[in-house]
């Protein structure tokens, strides 16, 4: 076993000793980032799943980067599956689902799923964010 190397407990990613200042601190080390921290917190005080704390933390992220921007935010609340945040500023609504796995459904879908919800409210706006891509959706 290589003890110059650990892997993250959330991410699985390599950690170097070389990126510690001291012995102790790579010791102690049990994540690559401040993001998997917090995910693995998510997972431990929520007991859901390490994909399930992914999209979590990342919709929290969003959450608090909107409200920054003077937006009033709530997250919606399990299961509701097609929105993640609805957001208000001023005249304006904003619904936004998040996605951080392209899996099942997959963006596609979720695109799909949207331009339906945007057809039927098309005065909000209506978008889907990945931590790659916003995807503002628009009416045909
Ligand atoms: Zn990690």
């Amino acid at each position: 076993m290589n003890n110059n190397i650990k892997n993250c407990l959330t991410c699985g990613k390599e950690i170097h000793r070389e990126d510690s200042p001291h012995d102790y601190a790579f010791k102690i080390k049990k994540f690559c980032s401040v993001e998997c921290r917090h995910i693995n917190d998510i997972v431990r005080i929520k007991g859901v799943s390490n994909t399930y704390a992914v999209g979590l933390y990342f919709e929290l992220t969003l959450k608090k980067k909107l409200e920054n921007d003077g937006w009033v935010v709530f997250k919606t609340e399990y299961p509701t599956k097609l929105l993640d945040l609805i957001a208000f500023k001023g005249n304006e609504v904003m619904v936004i689902q998040a996605k951080t796995h392209n899996n099942n459904p997959t963006i596609l879908d979720k695109l799909e799923e949207l331009k339906n919800f945007k057809r039927a409210f098309p005065n909000v706006t209506v978008k889907l964010i990945t931590k790659e891509e916003d995807y503002e959706i628009k009416c045909d």
